[in-house]
């Protein structure tokens, strides 16, 4: 029997009564596994509705019983950390060890939304004029909304509802419709963690339903991660409508490596983030820029990379799973194809690559290019598939003018043994993640995730620091209590005496 995905609304589950049917595939065969009815408009409007009678009384809650919860979720996420990976892997196609890895990067944001009370600290300063303070506080703004990836079904959902709700908000969640059953899982669970009803809302659709959160008068925010174009047409569609945005978009991240760099790491590096997840990672290492003679190891990088084997989830022996849909399988063959057409040399060629007994499944074996120049499809556009282009500079300057020039810039990596290399790519690189002998270098959620360029469209960045003043408003009060109760005199000058 096929699985129905429900909506939680108000803090109940239904199946919702939309005649929009999205079928929910396995990756490995693209057999249906569950289906969902995209939510109604009127769904939609009594999930943001709920969210709102929620937050009323949720702003009133301490803040320390707003951080208990979190630290209630956190252990539930953690009892059912294997429960949610399994989830979360038959319906992406990830390893299951990588699926854990998804889900554990999400409880890190939890923990640090457990420290909320911290974060929330305003600012004062006495005496700022005679007998007068000045004082801050950071207040919630009402219903927060965010629109997620299939990449990350549990990771990108936690960078923010957990935040935004620590902070006081209600929240509306649309998750991706290619994998909607670990969203549901989590919010479940935060319910069972004792979330007030309503407070978290999870709306499943497409595109009708984004529309209408975005131009929604009672939603404030909007946190968006997915592809360039979408993620452009939420920030201006989302700002244009008067709300904040945050919107993280796609990438093509970089790795340098320098001649005096160790080769057995860098091969074993590249080979793990360029093709872990088959790709379709925002921080994956989908350009090996080689300096001068590490060139030189290209081949070797050849050999370790044609020993990866992709596999089912539940194959400990699989280095990576299926694309997440046959379209995702047809745009990467095709990037390939025109790789080859535009006289990039293909080392090794995964597009005829098949599991057998599941070759109906999105597969795509280890691709590796060499000799690709920036004129090139393959350099130009996120592939978002288990490939690996590289090219080759003859100095640290000439790299780093390469990687400027991207229009990307979420994430980058510089392996070297010297910390002068090391100094000037951090420096002088326009990315916001740069990892020195880190090859994907997410930051932990204490600091906050800081794509630029054409891989990010907003201001504040996701979890961290500036989480808490994306989903907060600034309150500052200047007060005066005079000893004798009265202010004397009048004051037409715009100074404060
Ligand atoms: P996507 O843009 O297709 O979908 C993301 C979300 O937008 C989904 O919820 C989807 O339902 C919705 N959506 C899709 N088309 C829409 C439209 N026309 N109008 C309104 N809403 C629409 O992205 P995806 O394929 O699910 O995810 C992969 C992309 O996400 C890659 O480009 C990857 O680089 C990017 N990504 C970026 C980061 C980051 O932090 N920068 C992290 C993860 C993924």
């Amino acid at each position: 029997m096929t699985t129905q995905v429900q909506h939680l609304i108000g803090g109940e589950c239904l199946d919702g009564s939309g005649d929009h049917i999205i079928e929910i595939t396995n990756p490995a065969d693209n057999g249906t596994i569950a289906r969902l009815n995209c939510a109604t408009e009127a769904e939609v409007n009594q999930a943001v509705a709920s969210a709102k009678a929620a937050q009323l009384q949720w702003r009133e809650t301490p803040v320390s019983e707003r951080a208990r919860l979190m630290l209630r979720y956190q252990h539930l996420l953690k009892e059912n950390h294997d429960r949610i990976a399994t989830v979360l892997a038959k319906e992406t196609g990830k390893t299951f060890a990588d699926a854990k890895g998804d889900v554990w990067r999400g409880i890190e944001v939890v923990e640090q939304a457990a420290n909320i009370a911290s974060m929330m600290m305003g600012e004062t300063v006495e005496n700022v004029a005679r007998g007068i303070d000045t004082y801050s506080y950071i207040q919630p703004l009402g219903v927060c909304a965010g629109i997620t990836p299939f990449n990350f079904p549990a990771m990108i959902p936690l960078w923010m509802f957990p935040m935004a709700i620590a902070c006081g908000n209600g929240f509306v969640l649309k998750p991706s419709e290619q994998d909607p059953m670990t969203p549901m899982l989590l919010a479940e669970l935060f319910e069972q963690a004792g979330a007030p009803k309503g407070l978290l809302n999870v709306v499943h659709g497409a595109k009708e339903v984004v529309d209408q959160i975005l131009t929604h008068p009672d939603i404030k925010t909007i946190s968006f991660v997915g592809s360039v174009p979408v993620g452009q047409y939420i920030y201006k569609t989302g700002t244009a409508n008067l709300k904040r945005v945050q919107a993280f978009a796609g990438a093509k991240n970089h790795m340098v490596v320098m001649p005096d760099a160790d080769k057995d790491t860098v091969i074993n590096q590249l080979v793990g983030s360029s093709v872990g997840a088959a790709g379709q990672r925002c921080m994956a290492i989908s350009v090996a820029v080689f300096v001068g003679e590490s060139k030189q190891w290209i081949p070797e990088l050849q050999q370790a990379l044609a020993k990866v084997r992709p596999g089912l989830w539940d194959d400990e022996e699989a280095g990576y799973g299926p694309l997440i849909n046959p379209g995702a399988k047809a745009r990467v063959l095709e990037l390939i194809q025109s790789g080859k057409e535009e006289g990039a040399t293909c080392l090794l060629d995964g597009s005829e690559f098949t599991v057998a007994g599941h070759e109906s499944g999105n597969w795509v074996g280890p691709t590796l290019f060499s000799d690709v120049t920036p004129q090139m499809r393959i350099y130009n556009e996120e592939i978002f598939g288990p490939v690996l282009c590289t090219s080759n500079v003859n100095t640290l300057a000439e790299a780093i003018e390469l990687v400027n020039n991207n229009p990307f810039g979420n994430g980058t990596s510089i392996f070297t043994n010297s910390g002068a290399a090391a100094r000037k790519y951090q420096h002088e690189i326009e990315v916001g993640q740069v990892g020195i002998n880190v090859p994907i270098p997410v930051p932990l959620p204490f600091f906050s995730f800081t794509g630029w360029k054409n891989s990010f469209y907003g201001d504040l960045h996701a979890y961290g620091k500036q989480a808490v003043r994306f989903y907060t408003e600034t309150k500052t009060v200047t007060a005066r209590w005079p000893e004798s109760g009265i202010v004397e005199g009048q004051n037409l000058t715009i100074a404060l005496k």
